[in-house]
C-alpha cells in the first residue's frame, strides 16, 4: 500500500466532510485492500459537484469533468475526486456519453460492474458494502451487482473485465454471470478497440492468464476478439510485460502485422513485438549469435529466453545471455573508436555507399572480435591486412 496516496486520499475526504459532504474511497482501492494488494490508485467518490469539489482545493485539473471527475493536485500524491453518479442512456452496448449526478452514495454504487468493485471505504476502516462485495471477495468470485444481462447488455466491456478480473486475481466468475457473458460475447465486437486492448493488456500480465483465456473460450468472447481464439495453444505461459503477452498471442497467428494494427498497439509496442518475435525465432530456430547479442536490446533477449523456455526444455538461461551480451567488445556503432570522417581520410575518398558499407564491416569484425576496438589497430587491419574492402 502506498501510504502517501492513502494519506493524500483521506486528506481530501476530511476537506470536503469539513463542508459537509459525503466522501469515500471506491472501486479497486478498497479491493485490493481488502485482499492485502498493492493499490494502483486511491479514487475518491463524493456527494459534491465538481464545481463544489474545485474551490475547496488550492489546485485542481479537469480530467474529465462532464463525467464528474477533478484531480486534486495533493503535495503527497494527485487524487481523483469523482461525483456520484448513475450512466445516462446506453446505445450501441458502449459506455453513454453522459452522466448524471446524484446525491446517494447507493446509486454510485449500483451503477458499478463487478459487487468486489462496488464497495466504499470510510478512512475510519469501515466498509459499506450494499452488494455483498466482501462475502465475493472471501469466495473469490466474480459477480456482475444487479442483473448481469442487463449489466452487460448496457456495457458489453464489462464481461472482458470479468476476463481481466480472472486473470489478475484467480476467482471463478459467478453462474448467472457467466451465462449473461456467454449470452451477450457479441455484443463486444461494439466496444471500442482502445477500451478492449486495455483491458487485454491488463490480462495478459495477470498471473492467472491462462484460466482468463479458458474463460474466453468458454464463454465465446475468444470468437468475437480477432486473433484471440489461436491463444488455445496458451499452455499455461505467464507474460512478464504487456509485450511479451502480445508476441505469446501473436506469435499463434499468421496475420501479425493486421492484428497489431487492429489492436491499435503503439508504435512503441509493434516495434518491440516484432523484435521479440524475431529474436524468439532465431533462438529457437538457431540458438543466438554474436550477431543477435549485438542487434537485440537486453528486454527482448530476456523476453525471447522467457518465451522460448515454454516450448523447450533446454537452452540457455537469462543470466547467461545477459552476460553474453554485456561481454561484447562494443555494445551499439557509436562506441566504435572510428567513424566515417576516419575512413574517409584514410582512403582519401568523399562518402558514398562504400562508407556504410565499410563502418559494417569493421562493426562486425569488432563485434566477433576479430578486431581490437582502437583505432590504431582498426586502421591497420581496414587499411593493410584487408585491402580488398
Ligand atoms: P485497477 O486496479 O486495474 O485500476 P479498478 O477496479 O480500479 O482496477 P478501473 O478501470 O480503474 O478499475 O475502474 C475503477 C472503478 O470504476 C471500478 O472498480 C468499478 O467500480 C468502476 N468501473 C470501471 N469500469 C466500469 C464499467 N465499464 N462499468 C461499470 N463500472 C466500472
Ligand atoms: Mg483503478
Amino acid at each position: 500500500m502506498n501510504s502517501k496516496e492513502w494519506q493524500a486520499a483521506f486528506e481530501v475526504i476530511a476537506t470536503l466532510q469539513q463542508v459537509g459532504f459525503e466522501a469515500y474511497v471506491v472501486g479497486g482501492a478498497v479491493r485490493d485492500t481488502l485482499l492485502g494488494k498493492a493499490v494502483n490508485d486511491v479514487d475518491v467518490a463524493t456527494s459534491a459537484l465538481p464545481l463544489e469539489v474545485k474551490p475547496l482545493f488550492a489546485t485542481t485539473v479537469d480530467v474529465g469533468i462532464e463525467h464528474g471527475t477533478v484531480l486534486i493536485v495533493h503535495p503527497l500524491a494527485p487524487v481523483e475526486v469523482t461525483t456520484f453518479r448513475v450512466d445516462g442512456e446506453y446505445t450501441d452496448h458502449r459506455r453513454p456519453e453522459q452522466v448524471q449526478f446524484v446525491r446517494e452514495l447507493r446509486e454510485d454504487l449500483a451503477r458499478r460492474d463487478f459487487t468486489i468493485n462496488a464497495m466504499a471505504l470510510k478512512p475510519d476502516g469501515t466498509v459499506i458494502d450494499y452488494f455483498n462485495g466482501q462475502q465475493d471477495l472471501q469466495q473469490q468470485v466474480i459477480r456482475a451487482v444487479g442483473n448481469a444481462k442487463e449489466r452487460f447488455a448496457e456495457d458489453a466491456l464489462r464481461m472482458l473485465r470479468a476476463v481481466r478480473f480472472t486473470a489478475q486475481l484467480g476467482f471463478t466468475v459467478a453462474p448467472d454471470t457467466k451465462q449473461a457473458m456467454v449470452q451477450h460475447a457479441q455484443d463486444l465486437q461494439f466496444v471500442a478497440i482502445e477500451r478492449v486492448k486495455q483491458e487485454l493488456d491488463k490480462m495478459l500480465v495477470g498471473k492467472h492468464v491462462t484460466a482468463a483465456i479458458a474463460l474466453m473460450q468458454e464463454t465465446s468472447i475468444a470468437d468475437v476478439l480477432p486473433g484471440v481464439w489461436h491463444a488455445q495453444k496458451w499452455f499455461g505461459f505467464i507474460p512478464r510485460t504487456v509485450v511479451e503477452g502480445w508476441a505469446y498471442m501473436l506469435h499463434f497467428n499468421r496475420t501479425q502485422l493486421e492484428l497489431m494494427q487492429q489492436y491499435r498497439l503503439t508504435n512503441k509496442e509493434k516495434r518491440a513485438v516484432k523484435q521479440l518475435l524475431l529474436a524468439f525465432d532465431a533462438l529457437v530456430e538457431r540458438g543466438f549469435t554474436r550477431t543477435d547479442y549485438y542487434t537485440f536490446d537486453e528486454a527482448t533477449l530476456v523476453g525471447a529466453v522467457h518465451m522460448a523456455r515454454h516450448f523447450t526444455s533446454a537452452g540457455v538461461s537469462e543470466q547467461e545471455v545477459l552476460a553474453h551480451k554485456r561481454a561484447l567488445p562494443i555494445q551499439s556503432r557509436q562506441e566504435l573508436a572510428v567513424n566515417g570522417n576516419d575512413l574517409q581520410e584514410w582512403r582519401k575518398e568523399k562518402p558514398g555507399k562504400w562508407l556504410q558499407q565499410a563502418l559494417a564491416t569493421i562493426e562486425r569484425a569488432v563485434v566477433y572480435g576479430e578486431v581490437e576496438n582502437t583505432k590504431q589497430h582498426i586502421r591497420s587491419w581496414y587499411c593493410n591486412d584487408n585491402n580488398e574492402r
